[in-house]
């Protein structure tokens, strides 16, 4: 295929920092093989066009205020999308595809898993959507399977937290993406809605590799309702950096501080773009961290902390005890500072972009999920990779200490960090021409030019 005859593609990015990174990296990678860009994207957190060139944007109406968004809930804000979007997306997809002319054909669309309504939008107007899942094949799979699980383990008041999800093994009852707020049944049904429509969809883009998760990705096929062809061909950031797509402003000093650090010694601490706690939460990290006594480089992001504005829940004794040995910044240059010498553990949410991006910079975890996603891919870190630490009672501050130092001091930690290295050189060569998620991307490539013949 002459690469300079390629079609356009149209691509509609979910607006969060987790699902805006992979959506642009994936934009990147497919402008870089020949395609033509189209970004249809909502007033909510959209992305600098300036930033982006040779990608065409078209804003649509999400029928959100700056001032009412930035109140609400995320599972509202997404609640809200998922209606308001609806004909906006419809209308404006419709509109690119009228506009078309024989040098830039349109040959699909590309959205985000939970843009569910975007399916039919496409089967209307007669153009291929694939679907992009910004997460791991096993949180989908457990996805998949929420109904069936929230029935068999989720019904009963008293469920056993701890108790194993057999369908699904290593699972336990706690991993399983449970929504507890007032408005759980919409999230629940937007989490159906999301399976039966990617179901429907002409392909299915996963950020991961085959290398990662082979029998996940077996498992995934072998399920007679995902015939359409799946696509592993990740890591995205190791082709293309999100450094750009960056919602909030990077604080630099992270750099500066940690240059100043020994090799291996830090434990980073990020929980991403929309995790936030209590009070009570924040003391327990905090002093298991003082109590661990290592240095840290730790990201409060404002709103990380319910209720405070940045940093006023912390307790004084907390900053005063540990100002030789730890920062606190508001945003990190994350892909940098895993990438950076002196960092030697993450503690992380779970968040898949997280996961991934300490995977490819050889760096063991410690994972604290809070919601979604993040339970499995933790367990995944814990149980199956075996390159990181779950911290299973929540935030505790022993339970904490202790996962810091085993961790960052003890041999068991260093068992962690070599299996983490094996998988960040499998990560590397899969990228490599012959390598898993090479030829996965070169196949997609050829789907993408049928579409546009
Ligand atoms: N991130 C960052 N700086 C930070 C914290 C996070 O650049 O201080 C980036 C991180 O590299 C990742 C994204 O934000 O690409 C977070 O995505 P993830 O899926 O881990 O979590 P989410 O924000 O969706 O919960």
């Amino acid at each position: 295929m002459d690469q300079k005859n390629r079609c356009r593609l149209v691509l509609f990015p979910l607006p969060f920092q987790g699902h805006i990174n992979p959506m642009i990296q994936l934009a990147k990678i497919l402008h870089s093989e020949g395609f033509s860009i189209s970004i249809i994207h909502t007033r909510y957190n959209f992305p600098d066009p300036s930033n982006y060139p040779h990608f065409t944007f078209h804003l649509i109406s999400d029928g959100l205020s700056e001032a009412e968004a930035s109140k609400l809930a995320i599972l509202r804000v997404i609640k809200l999308l998922l209606t308001n979007c609806v004909e906006p997306f419809e209308q404006c997809l419709a509109q690119i595809l009228s506009s078309e002319d024989s040098d830039h054909r349109v040959g699909c669309v590309v959205t985000d898993a939970i843009w569910d309504f975007t399916q039919a939008a496409a089967d209307k107007l007669k153009i291929p959507r694939i679907v992009l899942r910004t997460s791991s094949v096993c949180s989908f799979i457990a996805f998949s399977a929420l109904p069936l699980l929230r029935q068999r383990y989720l019904t009963d008041k008293d469920y056993r937290m701890e108790a194993a999800v057999l369908e699904l093994p290593p699972i336990k009852v706690k991993d399983i993406p449970r929504i507890e707020t007032h408005n759980g049944e919409d999230m629940y049904r937007a989490i159906e809605n999301m399976v039966r429509e990617t179901k429907k969809a002409s392909g299915l883009i996963f950020n991961t590799f085959q290398e990662l998760e082979e029998p996940e990705l077996a498992k995934l096929q072998e399920q007679e309702q995902f015939l359409m062809p799946t696509f592993a061909i990740g890591p995205f950031h190791k082709r293309f950096s999100a450094a750009p797509t960056s919602l909030f402003t990077q604080d630099r000093s992270s750099i500066s501080w940690l240059d100043a650090r020994a090799p291996g010694s830090v434990l980073y601490v990020s929980f991403g773009s929309i995790a936030a706690m209590d009070q009570q939460k924040m003391h327990e990290m905090a002093w298991g961290l003082a109590d661990s006594m290592q240095p840290f480089l730790w990201v409060v992001r404002p709103g990380l902390a319910r209720g405070s504005e940045w940093l006023e829940m912390l307790p004084n004794e907390f900053l005063e005890a540990t100002r030789d040995r730890g920062h606190i910044v508001k945003w990190a240059p994350q892909q940098e500072v895993l990438s950076h010498p002196a960092v030697g553990g993450f503690w992380t949410h779970g968040g898949w972009n997280s996961t991934l991006e300490s995977i490819c910079e050889g760096v063991p975890m410690i994972c604290a999920p809070f919601f979604g996603d993040q339970m499995v891919n933790s367990r995944y870190v814990n149980d199956v990779w075996k390159i990181g630490v779950r911290l299973e009672k929540g935030l505790e501050r022993g339970e904490i200490r202790d996962a810091v130092r085993r961790l960052m001091v003890e041999r068991e930690g260093e068992e962690m960090r070599q299996r983490v290295k094996c998988l960040k050189e499998k990560a590397d060569l899969c990228l490599n021409a012959g390598g898993s998620s090479y030829q996965a991307l070169d196949a997609l490539l050829k789907v993408m030019d049928d579409t546009g013949k």
